[in-house]
């Protein structure tokens, strides 16, 4: 996308000129392979090339402004496409100059939650999205995120999503999902996340989380389950997309690096129609082949970690394969997460390297009195 800026169009925008007293003057403003052009209406043309040049970006503003080396010189411009222009045109040359790119643009809710880690990791992040560091990639830019980023588009996507049934408020039931997410949280890769779960009345086999540790369980799965340690292994597997953080790569991924600097620039709209579009209740379990055998193997260390034995999740695997079959679509979570048979091998192999199996400790669970609460 950016690569693909076309040299020939041209946009509004100003030059400051220290010589000359009146200020700003509108301008014609066009970018060149050696640097920016800005036609002034008397027919003069200012010239600032991309060595040497300076961006600075305006607080609370939507102004970029390319300076001169000696600053005797601004060209800026209000377009919403200047800055890509300018970075698509300027390439290598400008690669110091948006790392050092300074000023702060905090005028929305999403740039004012991340305060300054966010503006922090703007300039980061334009770094990073320089073409000569494109092979960093879309990972190294997520990488850059603050995880509060996450935790924004998680929040909004929950928020307004329908989840498909009423929540349940049991404290049978509550108690027993909160009693694994407490033994699995204190053994989570990102001691920032918190988690936050629903539990949602539906006889669909599911859970899943969103991006910033909103974890949605179906009762569906509780009663599917035979045991705690079986829950366990789902929910550990879902914490650890979310620790992660496979969601914001999938999106990022989705819309493409310019997109997700934009998301770090703060336009919550086009992040909430984005997150909105991408999580669905249907497509919410859309993660890559990668990122479930990522989950597996990060889940299985979580479990053992908290010891719980890490077996539950292949043993669920297992008797639903014998009472069910071939895994049928109302067993959400496990036709959204195939190949069953090879991660059944890889989980229990990983958990026979790694544990002695004397070492579990039971979950603090009335499983019972879960299970009467749901009927
Ligand atoms: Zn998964």
């Amino acid at each position: 996308m950016t690569g693909a800026y076309d040299l020939e169009q041209s946009m509004d925008g100003w030059v400051f000129q220290r010589s000359n007293p009146e200020g700003r003057q509108p301008a014609r403003i066009r970018m060149r392979l050696d640097g920016i052009v800005a036609s002034l209406e008397d027919g003069t043309t200012v010239q600032i090339p991309w060595k040497g040049m300076r961006l600075n970006a305006e607080p609370g503003g939507e102004v970029i402004y390319c300076i001169a080396a000696d600053g005797a010189q601004r060209i800026f411009s209000e377009d919403p496409d200047f800055l890509r222009a300018v970075e698509a045109a300027g390439g290598n040359d400008l690669s110091d100059a948006l790392a050092r790119m300074q000023g702060t643009r905090t005028s929305t809710p999403l740039t004012h939650r991340l305060g300054c880690v966010g503006c922090l990791t703007l300039t980061i992040v334009l770094a990073l999205s320089v073409p000569r560091l494109f092979r960093w990639g879309v990972d190294s830019t997520v990488e850059a995120l603050p995880y509060s980023v996450d935790e924004v588009i998680g929040e909004q996507v929950w928020g307004g999503m329908d989840l498909g049934g009423d929540e349940v408020s049991a404290p049978e039931v509550r108690d027993a999902v909160q009693a694994i997410f407490d033994r699995l949280t204190p053994h989570s890769e990102l001691p920032e996340a918190e988690f936050q779960f629903k539990v949602i009345d539906s006889e669909v086999v599911n859970a899943f989380a969103l991006p910033g540790g909103y974890i949605t369980v179906f009762t569906g799965l509780l009663t599917e389950a035979s045991s705690p340690e079986e829950v366990a292994g789902v929910i550990a597997h879902e914490m650890a997309h979310v620790t992660h953080r496979h969601g914001l790569r999938r999106m990022a991924h989705s819309v493409g690096l310019w997109a997700s600097v934009t998301l770090v620039l703060g336009n919550t709209d086009v992040l909430a129609s984005i997150a909105r579009d991408l999580f669905t209740l249907a497509s919410v379990n859309g993660y890559s082949q990668d990122q479930e055998t990522d989950a597996d193997l990060e889940g299985v260390r979580m479990l053992m970690a908290a010891r719980i034995d890490p077996t539950g999740l292949a043993h669920f695997f297992e008797h639903l394969a014998e009472e069910h079959g071939d895994v049928p679509d109302s067993l959400a979570w496990f036709s959204t997460h195939p190949q069953h048979e090879e991660r059944i091998a890889a989980i229990e192999e990983v958990a026979a390297a790694n544990a002695n199996t004397d070492e579990w400790e039971p979950l603090d669970v009335d499983w019972d009195a879960m299970l009467k609460a749901l009927e």
